[in-house]
């Protein structure tokens, strides 16, 4: 069994790729179970078919503290296991306790059957903190990927959280397994992405293309290749779960410093040309 942890800012794709290529290794025939990490509580949406997943501490606050598996855990798509961690209301106490929880409950249940293949946390945030360090923390996650693009403050979250890691990697068996790009169409964003991962001791897994077909899928509560089998994008998530399955690279991260990270840019990205400014 891979227990993988998933990072990266928000609003990078964390949620979007996880479910995506998580639908790629179940046609793979692969078992997989995902635990929603983030108290937005949207991280098996589009495998559950939008069906309205009650996290595990909602039911533990509704239910007490006697709660079945089948409560905190849903099949979607070919039989892929759904969970959702949530989180306490808005700026209310520590977001990371629903990891802890759940992690816990999971375990005591006896939801990490020998049969499953993977388990993906998706986890919230740019730093990994507190409560957000818990799947790779408690060594639940040995392996983790960072999403990001070629915006900067994705590259510079990706190198915050490498920070992270470095830190439970030295204490524990945690490696990175490398950067998977959700590209934003940003100039020379896969050399960009290939120097960056490169410096951070690590390489880009997989470059997956902005594509339209994704919020198509997303408002139909689908994945991509539940969605449009037959589409592009469902053939690039195929591949990332394809790339996922082989990779057997993995190293401590080697974080860089801001003015490193920002020469990186500025080599590969924010590069002015003569073009940008004609009128
Ligand atoms: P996160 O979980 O990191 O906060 P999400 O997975 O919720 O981010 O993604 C944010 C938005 O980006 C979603 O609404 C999704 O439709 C869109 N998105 C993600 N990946 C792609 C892509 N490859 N092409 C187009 N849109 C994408
Ligand atoms: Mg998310």
């Amino acid at each position: 069994m891979r227990q993988i942890a998933i990072y990266g800012k928000g609003g990078i794709g964390k949620s979007t790729t996880t479910q995506n290529l998580t639908a790629g290794l179940v046609e793979a025939g692969k078992k997989v179970m995902v635990v929603g990490c983030d108290p937005k509580a949207d991280s098996t949406r589009l495998l559950l078919g939008g069906l309205a997943q009650k996290t595990v501490l909602d039911t533990l606050r509704d239910e007490g503290e006697d709660v079945q598996l089948d409560q905190i855990m849903r099949e979607g798509f070919l039989g892929t296991r759904c969970v959702e961690s949530g989180g306490p209301e808005p700026g209310v106490g520590c977001a990371g306790r629903g990891i802890i929880t759940s992690i816990g409950l999971l375990e005591n249940l006896g939801a990490y059957t020998d049969d499953l293949d993977f388990v993906f946390y998706d986890v919230l945030g740019d730093v990994v903190c507190g409560g957000f360090a818990m799947p790779i923390r408690e060594g639940k996650a040995k392996e983790i990927y960072i999403v990001a693009s070629g915006e900067m403050m994705a590259l510079y979250a990706a190198n915050n959280i490498s920070k992270g890691i470095k830190k439970y990697a030295r204490s524990g068996g945690v490696r990175i397994g490398g950067i998977i790009c959700n590209s934003r169409n940003v100039d020379r964003e896969l050399d960009l992405l290939r120097a960056f991962s490169k410096e951070l001791g690590t390489k880009l897994l997989y470059f997956v293309p902005r594509d339209n077909v994704v919020q198509h899928a997303e408002i139909n509560r689908k994945t991509v290749i539940e969605y449009r089998p037959d589409c592009n994008q469902a053939q690039e998530y195929r591949n990332l779960a394809e790339a996922l399955i082989n990779n057997e690279d993995f190293t401590i991260p080697t974080p860089m410093s801001g003015e490193r990270l920002e020469e990186i840019l500025l080599e590969y990205g924010l590069m002015e040309t003569a073009d940008d400014y004609k009128i």
